[in-house]
């Protein structure tokens, strides 16, 4: 089934009232999904910034889809337009892990229709394909992304709830039983977290379930489930992994974040193991003094970015939050450019969802996050959260691209942060296989580095 399209064609190319937008970005403008961004950069390159379709001046002196053709109105990617698009003048608002329908009043056909006899059939058409069981991850995405319409008023109408059951919940339901488990084994790597998992809610469906002393976390996206980590517990239980690859189905059914001393729990001949990444680990003490020959770049360049700004280094608090997701837009554009491979590009975008997660539920995850301001603008945050007693592991760090000096200045201020003082290492979790990601980490001299596996069935 495919989403109903009340207003027709002909009716909009009359009327000429989308496509066209105040500002460049908003909840006006028309948004993109992860999914959605990820593909339409791929057949138009250059469609979208920040996750909303990139923008050009139009004759008005307001701005244009890039994609509206300006002779006749019409949409050039109008089979793969995104999900908001399509919807219009409907309007999907997430509120609270909720999700309503509105319709905007503005909408000349809306105003039309709503006298109609089918009025109330579109509106059904468009809950029933919205609650269709196939469509539950296109309403994770939604959740993450779309904004709350409630807070204007009287330009939208509340038409229907959508019934739809966030997983997140469930995790948050067993958040003390869950961090009993992490952490219990050595290596302590960046997924062994309850903030880990909250962190990638809104990619993924979350399962636990207990086998022979274990606890299994399951991962399930679009139909694919996999182990999310090896069995948590003092040990990895064979039955356990047994357990786990018995109800895994398909040639996807796997096991991630294997560290290499957990490997040895697994039958060489029944499993086999892959390279995913290593993470790096540092001494926080080593870094926050920042002493002897092996920093000396990085305090050369610390100190020619202080000698030209005055940053200031605080708390992050919760009134920050759209300015940090606007500066993480801002550089995941220029990443986007500095970057060709497709993979890591992807994974950039998947990240916004990520971070506005753990910005969102920062007090309740004990999250610590701090930004960098310059002249009372906010130029770079870091997050993080403790992963054991010695490690604390480092999350998300983003800057304003152009100041250098500035990524050294925020990860050097944040291991020398007083909250930090009684970790002994950081984790910078992995590079994802990137070379000038990679350099940017070793570079901070790690003091060791823990390989990560995923773990299959030996066809
Ligand atoms: S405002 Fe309504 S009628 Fe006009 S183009 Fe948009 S959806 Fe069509
Ligand atoms: S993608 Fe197409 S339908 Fe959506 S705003 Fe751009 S031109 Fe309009």
């Amino acid at each position: 089934m495919s989403l109903p399209q009340g207003v027709s064609s002909d009716f909009c190319l009359q009327c000429r009232g989308c496509c066209v937008f105040g500002a460049s970005t908003g909840d006006w403008c028309a948004r993109l999904m992860v999914e959605e961004e990820i593909a339409l950069e791929k057949s138009v390159p250059g469609f979208s910034f920040g996750g909303y379709v990139l923008t050009k001046p139009y004759h008005d002196g307001r701005l244009a889809c890039r994609c509206l053709n300006a002779d006749d109105h019409r949409c050039r990617v109008y089979s793969q337009r995104p999900l908001e698009c399509r919807l219009y003048p409907f309007l999907l608002s997430s509120e609270k892990d909720k999700l309503k329908l509105y319709v905007h009043r503005a909408c000349p056909w809306v105003q039309e229709r709503r006298h109609a006899p089918q009025w109330l059939e579109d509106i059904a058409g468009v809950t029933r394909f919205l609650g269709l069981p196939a469509n539950h991850f296109l309403l994770k995405a939604v959740v993450a992304a779309f904004p709350d319409y409630s807070r204007y008023g009287d330009e939208v109408e509340l038409v229907a709830e959508i019934p739809f059951e966030n997983n997140a919940d469930l995790l948050w339901q067993r958040k003390a039983e869950l961090n009993s488990w992490f952490g219990r084994r050595e290596p302590v790597l960046s997924s062994r977290s309850f903030v880990n998992a909250i962190a990638w809610s809104d990619a993924f469906d979350f399962t636990v379930e207990e086998a022979d002393g274990n606890l299994l976390l399951y991962a399930r996206q679009q139909g694919i489930e996999f182990l999310y980590c090896p069995p948590l517990g003092d040990q990895i239980s064979p039955r356990a992994v047994e357990a786990a690859f018995s109800r895994m189905q398909g040639g996807a059914a796997r096991i991630e974040a294997v560290a290499l001393n957990e490997l040895t729990s697994f039958d060489s001949v029944r499993y086999r193991a892959h390279l995913q990444g290593e993470e790096y680990y540092y001494e926080r003490a080593r870094v926050a003094a920042l002493s002897g020959n092996g920093y000396r770049s990085k305090r050369s360049d610390i100190n020619a970015f202080l000698k030209k700004y005055a940053p200031v280094f605080r708390p992050f608090l919760a009134t920050d939050r759209q300015a940090c997701l606007d500066l993480f837009d801002r550089w995941l554009d220029n990443r986007r450019t500095s970057y060709e491979d497709d993979i890591y590009r992807a994974m950039l975008v998947e990240n916004r969802p990520v971070h506005r997660r753990l910005m969102e539920h920062a007090d309740a995850l004990g999250l610590t996050g701090r930004v960098v301001e310059i002249d009372g603008v906010i130029v770079g945050y870091t997050f993080g959260y403790r992963l054991s007693d010695d490690t604390f592991c480092v999350a998300l760090e983003v800057t304003l691209p152009e100041l250098k000096g500035l990524p050294s200045y925020i990860f050097r201020e944040f291991c020398a942060d007083a909250s930090l003082g009684s970790f002994k290492f950081i984790n910078a979790m992995d590079d994802f296989g990137m070379p000038g990601v990679a350099r940017a980490k070793r570079s901070w001299r790690p003091s060791h580095m823990e390989k990560v596996y995923s773990v299959c069935l030996t066809p």
